[in-house]
């Protein structure tokens, strides 16, 4: 069977849900195959956690280079990789990372490319949501091999235990892979709610929340759930809270098994950023407002009854 390279992310030595979420994928269309991109010793403590989720080889790319430079040495070191084991796909998280080394490995290799993917079929063709969510497209690479960036939580990951096999690639580079480099880290200060765009529930608040002290009945209802929290465009240009926590066009885009949009009115931009979500539930006074349309299940009723009534209800039951 054909290898299904993975290139994977991961930090302080855990691999990203992503990428399980991708060697999940790589399933359905060959064998799975990781490829971990790092500073020596990088993929010591990844190995494992690939292998579990069916990596049956993990390819490692350990170089100072594929950490100091940016994305062009992975670019140059994937596309030197692809030509030695012709791959029956590639995949990519849709990150800002994977989208970049994608694109840079699509016009190395003169090979096609689609991005945002949500879905893929056994035989290559891949599911895009397109203009803020209006359009379904489904679409396949023509040109060469299937090389796709995939969202977050377009797939469930399940584990498929695996021996894997390490094989070491050879990291050098050239000069022109060298042209950008890191000058500086700064860790983004990070609570103890999942990450906005791995959450498996996100809990996101409107303008109805109507000032950022109120955010606080949003966090209180995230926390119980085990969620992230999210906020409409409106809520953070209102200085509710912070922008990198925005979901819509303009911010992040989130998939999760469970959201919960709340004081949102459902316009077309923050629509486009969370309705592959699995079960929607909104909570809003105005019963024509546009997230009812797209709401599993609705409730018609302040926020500043409910909320506090569903967090009593999810205390109990806890
Ligand atoms: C180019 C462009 C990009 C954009 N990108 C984004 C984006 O990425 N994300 C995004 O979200 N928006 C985006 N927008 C803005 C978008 O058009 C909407 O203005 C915005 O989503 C509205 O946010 P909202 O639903 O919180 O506010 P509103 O539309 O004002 O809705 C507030 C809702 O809260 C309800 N409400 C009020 N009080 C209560 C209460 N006490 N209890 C229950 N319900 C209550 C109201 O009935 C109303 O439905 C973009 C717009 C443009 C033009």
């Amino acid at each position: 069977m054909a290898e299904v390279l993975v290139v994977v992310e991961a930090a302080d030595g855990a691999v990203a849900k992503v990428t399980l979420e991708l060697l999940t994928l790589a399933r359905t269309l060959g064998e799975p195959a990781a490829v971990v991109f790092g500073a020596p010793g990088t993929a010591a403590t990844l190995v494992d956690r690939l292998a579990e989720y069916g990596a049956a080889t993990v390819y490692v790319a350990e170089s100072p280079d594929l950490d100091g430079y940016l994305v062009a040495p992975k670019a140059a070191v994937l596309a030197r990789l692809v030509r030695q084991v012709s791959p029956a796909a590639v995949l990519l998280a849709s990150s800002q990372e994977g989208k970049e080394i994608a694109g840079r490995l699509a016009v190395k290799l003169d090979n096609g490319l689609l991005t945002d993917v949500v879905a893929v079929a056994p035989d290559g063709t891949a599911t895009q949501v397109a203009f803020a969510g209006t359009t379904i497209v489904t679409s396949r690479v023509t040109r060469g091999f299937p090389l796709l960036t995939v969202r977050g939580n377009a797939v469930t990951p399940e584990p498929a235990p695996a021996t894997a096999t390490v094989r070491e690639v050879d990291a050098a580079v050239d000069d022109t892979a060298r042209l950008a480099t890191v000058v500086r880290r700064v860790a983004e200060q990070k609570g103890s709610r999942p990450e906005l765009g791995e959450a498996s529930i996100v809990v996101s608040g409107g303008r109805g929340v109507a000032s950022a002290d109120n955010f606080a009945l949003i966090e209180e209802l995230a926390d119980l759930l085990g969620a992230a929290v999210g906020a409409s465009r409106a809520a953070v240009d209102s200085g509710f809270y912070p922008h990198q926590f925005q979901v819509g066009q303009t911010g992040k885009t989130v998939s999760p098994q469970l959201y919960v949009a709340i004081g949102i009115s459902g316009a077309i931009q923050h629509r486009a950023g969370m309705q592959t979500s699995k079960t929607i539930v909104a909570v809003n006074k105005d019963a024509e407002a546009p997230i009812f349309e797209l709401a599993d299940f609705g409730v018609v009723g302040d926020l500043f009854t409910v909320v506090p009534q569903a967090a009593e209800e999810i205390r109990k039951r806890r």
